[in-house]
Formats: C-alpha cells, sequence, structure tokens
C-alpha cells in the first residue's frame, strides 16, 4: 500500500470508530465482522462479544421476517441498499428503534464481499409519536366527557324532580308510601345507571377485548345521548331487529365510537330531524348503520373526513371520525360513509360477529 492511500486508509478506520452512527459489516454469511462503538452502545455489548455472531441474533424477531423479500432482493444484488426501520434488543432485554441503512460492500473488481450497516436510534421520536397518539385519545375522551355533561345533568336533574315531588307528597301524609317508594327507587336505579356510564366511559382503562351485544351497547350510548337528542329537536328511531348481534370488542372503545357517530348525526341537524340506527346482519358481519337527514357532507369534506383536526364546527375538534375509525379497525371492521348535500349522511360501521 502506498504511503498515501495507507494514510486515507487509517483516517477511514478512525473514521468510522468515532462516528456517531451505529456502524456495523457483515460478511456475506450474515455474521458481524466488525462493529464500531457506537452500535455497542445501542446493543449494550462489548465488540468482541459480537463479533462472528449472526447480525439477525439482535434484530427483533418479527422485524426480520418482515423485511425478508427486500431483504433477498439486496442479497441477490438487484437493489444496493435498502432503508428500514427496525427493532434491536437490547443486552437488558429492551428493544431500541432504530433506522437502518443497509448496503452491499464490494471488492474493485465488483464481487459482494458482504453488507454495511448503519444505525441511528430512533427510539424516543417513536416513544413520542406513541404518546402523541394516546394524548389525543385521551385528550378527546375527556372532552367528550366534558360535552357529555350538559346532556347528561338533564338526564338526572328529570328523575331527581320527580324523586322531590314524591318525597313532598310521602311527607304530606297523602297516597299510598309504598306505590311512590317503588317509583323512588326505580327513578334512583335510572340516575345509577347513567351516572355509572358517565364515570365507565371517562375513565381511561386498557383494551380489553370482550363478547359484546352491539344491541345492549347501542342501548346504553342512546340512555345518555337521548335527552340531548330531544333538546335538539331529533328523534332517535332504531330498528336493531332480532337475534343478537354478538362482536368481540373493547366495550368502551365501541361505546366511544357510537357516541361520535351520534353526536355528528345530531349537530348535522341544527333544525332537528330524524337518527335511524339500523343493524343488518350477515353470515359473519354485523352492519350498524347511522342514518341522518341533516345538512350532508360535500364532496370536498368527504375525502378530508379523518384527517386529524379537520372540523367545520366552530366549537369542534376534528378528532372524532378518525379516532372511530382507527379503533373499528381495530375491530378488524370498516368504516364507509356516503352523503347527499342537504339530504343526509349514512355512516356505516361493519364489525364481524362473534364466532363463540
Ligand atoms: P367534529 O365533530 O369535532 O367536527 P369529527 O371528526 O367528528 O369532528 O367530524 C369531522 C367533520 O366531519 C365535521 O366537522 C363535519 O363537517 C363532518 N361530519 C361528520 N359526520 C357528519 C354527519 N353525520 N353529517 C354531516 N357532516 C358530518
Ligand atoms: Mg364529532
Amino acid at each position: 500500500m502506498m504511503n498515501s492511500e495507507r494514510l486515507s486508509y487509517d483516517f477511514m478506520v478512525q473514521a468510522i470508530e468515532v462516528a456517531p452512527i451505529g456502524t456495523v459489516f457483515i460478511d456475506s454469511e450474515g455474521s458481524i465482522i466488525k462493529i464500531n462503538p457506537a452500535a455497542c452502545v445501542m446493543l449494550g455489548y462489548e465488540a468482541e462479544e459480537c463479533l462472528h455472531h449472526p447480525y439477525y441474533d439482535w434484530i427483533y424477531p418479527e422485524d426480520v421476517n418482515k423485511d425478508k423479500d427486500r431483504m433477498e432482493k439486496l442479497m441477490s444484488g438487484k437493489t444496493a441498499s435498502l432503508q428500514l426501520e427496525k427493532r434491536l434488543i437490547h443486552k437488558q432485554g429492551d428493544i431500541r428503534w432504530v433506522s437502518c441503512m443497509l448496503s452491499t460492500a464490494r471488492s474493485r473488481e465488483g464481487r459482494t464481499l458482504g453488507y454495511v450497516a448503519h444505525f441511528t436510534d430512533i427510539t424516543d421520536m417513536k416513544k413520542a409519536a406513541y404518546q402523541e397518539e394516546e394524548r389525543l385519545i385521551q385528550s378527546d375522551k375527556l372532552s367528550m366527557a366534558g360535552q357529555l355533561a350538559a346532556g347528561i345533568a338533564h338526564e338526572i336533574r328529570n328523575p331527581m324532580t320527580s324523586i322531590k315531588g314524591f318525597v313532598q307528597l310521602i311527607r304530606s301524609g297523602a297516597g299510598r308510601k309504598d306505590q311512590y317508594f317503588d317509583i323512588i327507587s326505580s327513578e334512583i336505579e335510572r340516575i345509577e345507571l347513567i351516572v355509572s356510564e358517565l364515570l365507565f366511559l371517562a375513565k381511561p382503562q386498557s383494551v380489553k377485548f370482550e363478547r359484546a351485544d352491539i344491541r345492549q351497547l347501542l342501548d346504553q350510548v342512546i340512555t345518555l345521548l337521548n335527552t340531548q337528542a330531544i333538546i335538539h329537536n331529533v328523534e332517535i328511531i332504531t330498528d336493531f331487529g332480532e337475534p343478537e348481534a354478538n362482536v368481540e370488542g373493547d366495550v368502551n372503545h365501541l361505546k366511544q365510537v357510537f357516541i361520535n357517530f351520534i353526536k355528528n348525526a345530531v349537530e348535522s341537524m341544527p333544525g332537528g330531524g330524524e337518527l335511524t340506527i339500523r343493524l343488518e346482519r350477515s353470515d359473519d358481519h354485523v352492519a350498524i348503520h347511522f342514518t341522518d337527514n341533516g345538512c350532508g357532507i360535500p364532496e370536498a369534506i368527504l375525502s378530508r373526513l379523518g384527517e386529524p383536526f379537520f372540523t367545520t364546527k366552530e366549537k369542534g375538534n376534528g378528532l372524532g371520525f378518525m379516532i372511530s375509525k382507527k379503533m373499528i379497525e381495530d375491530h378488524k371492521g370498516q368504516v364507509h360513509v356516503s352523503s347527499k348535500l342537504h339530504e343526509g349522511t349514512t355512516i356505516k360501521v361493519i364489525l364481524p360477529l362473534s364466532i363463540i
């Protein structure tokens, strides 16, 4: 090697050693032949512990399979480099997300020597994105509980008024006490039901899948929203049919979704109208149609539905539809919208029926 060549070779080695980017050389068999300190930090291992071990040993198993096709293209020489996001398994067992660039290393004659992998740690970025998504879901839940509060106050006030009335009657000694007590206890039960529904929805809970009858969930949600609908001159008509419509799902999330769609429908009919909720069953699916005769959605807006923060309302947050769609997709379901301007909108939610 000439002197200047030797010098630039030393520089190159040095550059890899001090680079803030993890760098790993892999031979054509997939074993590590060189690993720099930045990569050692990401993995939590000493360089000696990694040498001659398969590179895949440190990749999260699911991610190895995920990129198989693309890796094969690289190996066969069809592509020269690959950009991937992968999870590495740290020595302590925790998972680090990395953005990884893999390229083929060739000799001067063009022979494949192996591969070079460059990593940057993107774990913090991934975590932040995940937390932001969680935060959005939580904040929407809270504001929804807030928005519901007004309607629920009415819902509770009605039975309270009747309880008060009957207590006065009992005091005055008029009429038959036992009958009054029956009415009072049934009114108290109704308040309990409403309050427990509200608490259930406001409490952040982890996702829990269980078997649930869609008809029952809809009934419970309508209990919460009916007074608000009536105040807005909206009649909720239900056509659930027989038999049960059982799905596997997170009851809390499904209720959130139904509340969102019912609220949107009610808000689309400022002058009052009808909201029909109809169930349609097939062998393995149930379709829930929320049909309003409200303002409808113009075509230009239809395509933007589901964008976060897209709202046409002064006090809207533009999150309801997006979150609802995501929650339904988490249940292996679909959401379809059909709408005619000034005539109304139908939101169709399709969910797989429980097979158990
Ligand atoms: P928000 O209700 O806070 O505006 P959403 O994500 O629930 O946010 O809805 C986004 C937008 O979609 C609404 O602002 C409205 O323009 C439109 N939209 C949703 N549902 C309906 C409906 N049933 N009828 C008319 N427009 C609707
Ligand atoms: Mg909404």
